[in-house]
């Protein structure tokens, strides 16, 4: 199903389009809690971001970041949603994830997440 045209993110987005769409509730793999779990709140993203949900900072030039296989915030290192895919929250724990039909699902560290990984040194960017 095809809600929007990709050849026209701006026309669509200055005639005050959603900037996601919400979907119907799945199951994933969440392997925060290493199991299978449900994802109620997920939808699909629109438009590229262009303020940072977990700060607030509004990008100067969102497109720039968006260059980067994995966009995020300059300023608190958020991951930013892209437009096409699929995110959502599980259930049990609240991690957010990018879902993959068919495929692993990928997951948006928080900003308690993402200190924790630093703290052991992990990285959790695709890039
Ligand atoms: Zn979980
Ligand atoms: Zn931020």
């Amino acid at each position: 199903m095809r809600w929007f045209s990709k050849d026209k993110p701006q026309s669509a987005a200055s005639q005050g389009a959603q900037e996601a769409y919400p979907l119907v509730s799945r199951q994933a793999w969440c392997f925060v809690c290493d199991a299978q779990r449900n994802f109620t709140t997920i939808w699909r993203r629109a438009t590229i971001m262009r303020k940072c949900p977990n700060c607030g900072l509004v990008f100067d030039d969102p497109k720039a970041l968006y260059r980067r296989t994995q966009p995020t915030c300059p300023k608190c290192r958020e991951p930013l949603e892209q437009p096409d895919f699929d995110y959502g929250y599980c259930d049990s724990c609240g991690s957010k994830f990018e879902l993959v039909e068919g495929g692993k699902p990928g997951l948006l560290p928080n900003q308690r997440q993402r200190d924790e990984m630093d703290k052991h040194g992990k990285s959790w960017s695709h890039s």
